[in-house]
């Protein structure tokens, strides 16, 4: 087992909320920061008190946990709250990951921002961001699409929506549904590059990077994949409609002083396009009336 450091609590923690990350997988990806703040915390509020029992254990954190959880939360709030409110230093942490990422957290914190207490975080791990930065795929405009309805027909509205945003798309998958969503990912998107990042952190940690085709391919033969995985797929490329458009604008600009055969050379020698193709599209964008 590796040796951890001994890192000590804080000397009078301030009051307030603490959103504090946890690994995804490996148990050493929590900071230093974080263990010294979960030492310290007066409580820490927790999903399950099993799974960060664990995690506590091991980090020699002996703070007291308390549940807070979807199915106990509007109960469970006003106690959380009033630890801050008489000068306590609450944590919230989940599962793994990062608070309230397709996490529970998000009311607690809205509460304490309207009640004008401290919130502030300790960041670390996210499997999203995780596997966007392993994918290969653009990270300049992401959009994180979180779990898909369970319902396949809302499942297959979300992506129709989805399909037109020109950002890297990711979205959380249980392992036993990829092959179906992949499916409806092709049907949608159409052929698209993509990556499934498998257990992340974790001694199984596997990216597979491959065509949205060739992906379904994959797993029909192979099965679903063990464990937890996140989906990333290229976003919608700005190709067809908007090209098509700016290139009319191009060519009709050249009409206004050129004749059809000079504005076809010249279009087709600065956008690499064919001289039948422009030739086609100017005889045709001279004969439609231009509003
Ligand atoms: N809040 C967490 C975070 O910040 O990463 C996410 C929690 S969400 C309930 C759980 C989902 O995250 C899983 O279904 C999976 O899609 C993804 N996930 C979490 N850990 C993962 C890992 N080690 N490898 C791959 N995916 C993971």
């Amino acid at each position: 087992m590796t040796s951890i450091p001994d890192i000590g609590p804080v000397d009078n923690l301030a009051p307030g909320l603490y959103l504090v990350a946890t690994p995804i997988g490996n148990m050493l990806d929590l900071g230093l920061r974080a263990i010294s703040i979960l030492k310290s915390a007066d409580s820490i509020a927790c999903e399950d008190t099993r799974v960060t029992g664990k995690l506590l254990a091991r980090h020699g954190i002996k703070s007291p946990m308390k549940p807070y959880h979807e199915h106990n939360a509007a109960k469970s709030r006003p106690e959380l709250l009033r630890i801050i409110e008489n000068g306590g230093a609450l944590a919230l942490v989940s599962d793994a990951g990062t608070p309230m990422i397709s996490d529970p957290g998000y009311k607690l914190v809205k509460e304490c921002i309207e009640r004008n207490f401290s919130v502030t975080t300790i960041p670390g791990a996210n499997a999203a961001i995780t596997a966007l930065i392993l994918s290969g795929l653009p990270t300049n405009r992401f959009f994180f699409a979180g779990f898909l309805n369970n319902k396949a027909k809302k499942r297959r509205q979300e992506l129709s929506e989805l399909s037109i945003i020109p950002a890297t798309l990711i979205f959380f998958e249980p392992a036993r549904r990829l092959l179906t969503t992949l499916k409806v990912m092709f049907e949608q998107f159409g052929e698209r590059p993509a990556a499934i990042a498998r257990e992340l952190t974790k001694s199984y940690e596997e990216i597979r990077r491959d065509l949205l085709s060739s992906l379904i391919t994959h797993y029909s033969k192979a099965g679903p994949p063990k464990g937890e995985v996140v989906i990333v797929v290229g976003g919608y490329k700005k190709n067809a409609s908007i090209m098509d458009a700016k290139l009319d604008q191009f060519i009709l600009k050249q009409l206004q002083r050129l004749s059809i055969r000079d504005t076809t050379t010249k279009v087709a020698s600065e956008t690499g396009l064919s001289k039948r193709e422009i030739y086609a599209r100017a005889i045709k964008l001279r004969k439609e009336p231009q509003i």
